[in-house]
């Protein structure tokens, strides 16, 4: 059996769980109802169908504590799954510290990082309907491919608009979409209303994910229904399938007879950081422990720091539904940093409402700390992380270095999101001492919020 002195801790094929944990049932209060963008009252699943297929919306509004993984799912699951936990010896050492530090790897993934732990759920429930098309965006290039692969899989084309700057900074996460078989614009494009009007007001815009979201939906939402859309994260049904993550983990720790004082994630629209913590979440809260959760997110981005709680777009243009989450304006265009993965201007309801229920905590991190701390990751544990997971990496070390000072065993874990070998160019413009520091100004995010839309909550008519 193994125990703390381990290094790597595996599970078999048939260990891995068989199902996901869907937090809804156990959530301290409850989700507010999402809202249609016109009537600004609570959409129903028919509302959602021209989007997405019926098996996605049910779990979207599910409230069963567990959901079953196909079979179909699991076996491709398998082809990476049971994912490795590890403990960073190296990192302790090099810390000095007394902490114990263990990070769940991701990006042992074909496309290397979670994302396909969705993408390939969501090809399979579009399968099912009948769906020969899908119509999605990616920023840093990491869910476009994992869309690609699992459309591959699933024998379903797979159309991709992708933020222009990313498209720029990151030939080869084309290549690699491409070598999937799918297609790949620079968002925004002229090939939908949302880009023309867009490009209309600013020609060499680089785009942004807001951008690159309307574009997409525009395509599914005008198609008649031949074509669905698919989003990487933010949803909850794109949570639920993360939680396999935490799950594995779960187990990974009592092999290690261990348990985790805090646990954290970096956190873009949120999904990697759901997917460690929701199970770990759901034992805070049978178990009455004090486990603590912490998101990290990029300065330049700051929607849980900085952004407010209030109902938003999800996309630039106002075509998605209305979500309450915390939120920097859906018109909100970041700078250019390199975590491409974490340029979004909301954050999961989900993970919000934990954030304001007082569970999940978030810190704010510069970019030169973050390849700082990606660089002494990779100088320790050989594994060099995607510019998004070294925010976690930041925000362990920092703990690691605090229980150093206060002399405390404190037990870190976090999650590994991914691999940066697509990310070199950004290693490289830090090496030169290019990358600069944005620190997302308080007066744009007021000045945001006078544009959100307007919603009287205490008018809103319950769903069905
Ligand atoms: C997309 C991405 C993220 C950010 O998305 P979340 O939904 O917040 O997880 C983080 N890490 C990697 C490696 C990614 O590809």
């Amino acid at each position: 059996m193994p125990d703390k002195l381990h290094t790597k801790y595996v599970l078999d094929e048939r260990e891995m769980p068989r199902a996901w944990y869907n937090i809804i049932p156990d959530l301290p209060h409850p989700l507010a109802p999402v809202l249609h963008p016109g009537t600004r009252q609570p959409v129903g699943p028919d509302d959602l169908a021209p989007l997405f297929p019926m098996g996605l919306i049910l779990q979207e509004v599910s409230t069963e504590r567990y959901i079953e993984i196909p079979e179909p799912v699991r076996q491709i699951y398998t082809q990476w799954r049971p994912s490795p936990l590890y403990r960073a010896r190296q990192l302790e050492q090099a810390l000095d510290t007394p902490a114990r530090i263990y990070y769940k790897y991701e990006g042992v993934s074909p496309v290397g990082s979670h994302k396909p732990n969705t993408a390939v759920a969501q090809a399979y429930y579009n399968q099912q309907a009948g769906v020969k098309k899908i119509s999605t965006e990616t920023g840093a290039g990491q869910w476009g491919s994992s869309m690609a692969m699992a459309g591959a899989f699933f024998g379903i084309e797979v159309e991709v608009f992708m933020v222009k700057i990313s498209y720029q900074q990151k030939p080869f996460r084309r290549s690699m979409m491409q070598a999937y078989g799918a297609t790949v614009h620079a968002s925004p494009t002229n090939l939908t209303q949302a880009g023309r009007s867009i490009l209309a007001q600013d020609p060499d815009g680089l785009g942004s994910l807001g951008t690159a979201i309307s574009e997409a939906v525009e395509v599914a939402a005008s198609s008649g229904g031949t074509i669905k859309y698919a989003l990487g994260s933010v949803l909850n049904h794109v949570l639920l399938h993360q939680t396999i993550v935490g799950e594995e983990t779960l187990l990974q720790m009592a092999q290690a007879d261990d348990y985790p004082d805090v646990v954290i994630g970096c956190a873009g629209g949120g999904s990697n950081m759901a997917g460690l913590a929701f199970p770990f979440i759901r034992e805070r809260l049978n178990r009455g422990l004090n486990t603590r959760f912490l998101a990290a997110e990029p300065t330049a981005c700051p929607s849980l720091t900085k952004g407010v709680y209030a109902y938003d777009f999800g996309d630039t243009v106002g075509m998605t539904p209305l979500m309450k989450m915390h939120t920097l304006g859906h018109d909100f265009v970041p700078a250019g940093i390199h975590a491409g993965g974490l340029r979004y201007h909301g954050m999961a309801p989900l993970m919000s409402l934990l954030h304001e229920d007082g569970i999940l905590e978030a810190q704010a991190y510069a970019q030169n700390n973050i390849f700082a701390a990606a660089v002494e990751f990779a100088r320790a544990e050989g594994i060099i992380p995607a510019p998004e997971s070294a925010h976690a990496i930041c925000a362990a070390i920092n703990e690691a270095l605090e229980a150093k000072e206060a002399g405390e065993e404190r037990v870190i874990l976090f999650n590994l999101s991914g691999h940066g070998h697509f990310d070199m160019a950004a290693y490289d413009a830090y090496f030169e001492g290019k990358l600069q520091d944005f620190e997302y100004p308080a007066e744009a995010i007021a000045d945001a919020t006078t544009r959100l839309p307007q919603v009287d909550e205490t008018a809103l008519v319950p769903g069905d």
